[in-house]
C-alpha cells in the first residue's frame, strides 16, 4: 500500500526550499548590506511576497484546484507607487524559480532553469493566497516569513507550508535556514526543515534535505524541562510564563526563539514544552502560524491544545477562532502544565479584578 500524501510532501518540502532560498538571498541582500533605519519593515516586505509568491504559484501548477490560505495579498503592489517593490519581487522569485532542479524536483511545478513568470502571474500568485478557509475540503496554508522580528535581527525565523484536509492538518513543513541542527551547538551547521506527514511522524533533516532523522519527543523530565516562549512579550505574555514556572519548580530559564522554529526545537527535544500565553484579550491566532507546529507537535507524540485544554481548530477559517493561546508538551507533561496555567490564569483574574 503506497503512503499517503506522498507527492503532496514531496511538493511541500521542494517549495519550501525554494521559498528558503528566497529568504536568504534578501537577507544577504537587503539586512545585511543595506544600512536599515531601526524600524524599517522593507526586507520583511520583500522577502514575505517573494516567498509567497514562489510558494504560490508553484501550488498553482501542482494542485491548482487547492485553495490557499497565506498572509500576504499583492494590493499595494498593484498600485502605481508599488513598481519599485514589484520589479524586485519579481526578480527574486523569479531567481527562486528558475534554480536548478534537485532531488525531488519536478519540473511541472514550474521550477527549473528557463522558469520565468511574468509580473502579472506572480501577483496573482500571492493573490491566490486569499482563500477564507474552511471546515470542509483541502487547503494550503502559507506563513512565508514567520517570526519576521527575527529575520530582521539574524535569528529565527521560518517559513511554513501545511496541507489541511478537512480541517486536519495532514502535512506540514518547516524551514528554519538559521537553525542550529543541534541547539547545544550554536556555532555548527545551521539550516533545518522539519518534515511531518499525519500518522508517518516528523523528522528533522538538512535544508537540502539530506541526513533525514526521525524525531520523538522525550518524556517529561523535572530537571531539564523548561519553556520555548516568543522574544517578543507583545506575543506572549513572559510574565504569566514565569509564573507557572515558579509553580512548576523550573529551574531552567526559557528558551527564547521567534517563529515556529520553536515546534520544531520542541519536537527535537529541546526545552520540554511550547507556551504562548495570550497578552490581552482578543488577539485571534491565525491557522498560518500554527499549523505545521501543531502537527509536527503531535507526529513526535506530544499533544497542542490551546491555554484552556481546547484543542485547536483548524476548520474556523483564517483563524483559530476562540483558541486562545498555546500548549504543547510531551504526553505525560501535558496535565500538569495545563493545571499550572490554569491556577496562575485564575490567580491573574483575581489581580485584575482586585485593582
Ligand atoms: P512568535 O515569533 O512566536 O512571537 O510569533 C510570530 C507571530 O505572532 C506572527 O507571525 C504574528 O502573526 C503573531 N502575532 C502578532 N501579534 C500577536 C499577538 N498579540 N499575540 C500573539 N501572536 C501575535
Ligand atoms: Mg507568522
Amino acid at each position: 500500500m503506497s503512503l499517503a500524501y506522498t507527492t503532496e510532501t514531496q511538493f511541500a518540502i521542494s517549495a519550501v526550499q525554494r521559498a528558503c532560498l528566497v529568504t536568504s538571498s534578501v537577507f544577504n541582500k537587503l539586512v545585511k548590506n543595506e544600512t536599515l533605519v531601526k524600524g524599517d519593515k522593507s526586507p520583511v516586505t520583500v522577502g514575505d511576497y517573494s516567498a509567497q509568491a514562489v510558494i504560490s504559484s508553484m501550488l498553482h501548477r501542482a494542485f491548482p484546484n487547492d485553495p490557499i490560505v497565506g498572509e500576504e495579498d499583492a494590493a499595494d503592489l498593484r498600485a502605481e507607487n508599488g513598481a519599485l517593490l514589484r520589479n524586485r519581487i519579481v526578480e527574486l522569485a523569479n531567481e527562486a524559480l528558475s534554480a536548478e532542479l534537485g532531488i525531488g524536483d519536478i519540473p511541472e511545478w514550474g521550477i527549473g532553469p528557463g522558469s520565468k513568470q511574468t509580473a502579472d502571474e506572480l501577483l496573482d500568485a500571492i493573490d491566490r493566497g486569499n482563500y477564507e478557509g474552511g471546515r470542509s475540503g483541502r487547503m494550503w496554508t502559507i506563513d512565508p516569513i514567520d517570526g519576521t522580528k527575527g529575520f530582521l535581527r539574524g535569528e529565527q525565523y521560518a517559513v511554513c507550508l501545511a496541507l489541511i484536509v478537512d480541517a486536519q492538518v495532514q502535512v506540514g513543513v518547516l524551514g528554519c535556514p538559521n537553525l542550529p541542527l543541534d541547539l547545544s551547538k550554536p556555532d555548527g551547521d545551521k539550516g533545518c526543515l522539519f518534515v511531518a506527514v499525519k500518522g508517518q511522524g516528523a523528522q528533522q533533516m538538512k535544508l537540502n534535505g539530506a541526513d533525514p532523522i526521525p524525531l520523538t519527543m522525550p518524556p517529561y523530565s523535572p530537571s531539564t524541562f523548561t519553556f520555548l516562549e516568543s522574544v517578543e512579550a507583545a506575543h506572549s505574555s513572559h510574565s504569566t510564563t514565569s509564573r507557572i514556572s515558579a509553580i512548576l519548580g523550573l529551574t531552567q530559564p526559557p528558551i527564547r526563539m521567534d517563529s515556529q522554529a520553536k515546534y520544531g526545537c520542541l519536537a527535537r527535544g529541546d526545552g520540554g514544552a511550547y507556551l504562548r500565553m495570550p497578552t490581552g484579550v482578543g488577539y485571534k491566532e491565525k491557522i498560518w502560524d500554527h499549523a505545521t507546529g501543531s502537527l509536527l507537535v503531535t507526529e513526535s507524540g506530544g499533544i497542542i491544545t490551546d491555554s484552556r485544554g481546547h484543542p485547536l481548530d483548524f476548520g474556523l477559517g483564517r483563524t483559530l477562532g476562540e483558541n486562545y493561546g498555546v500548549i504543547a508538551t510531551a504526553k505525560d507533561a501535558h496535565d500538569r502544565l495545563l493545571s499550572a496555567v490554569q491556577e496562575v490564569v485564575k490567580q491573574e483574574q483575581e489581580e485584575a479584578a482586585s485593582k
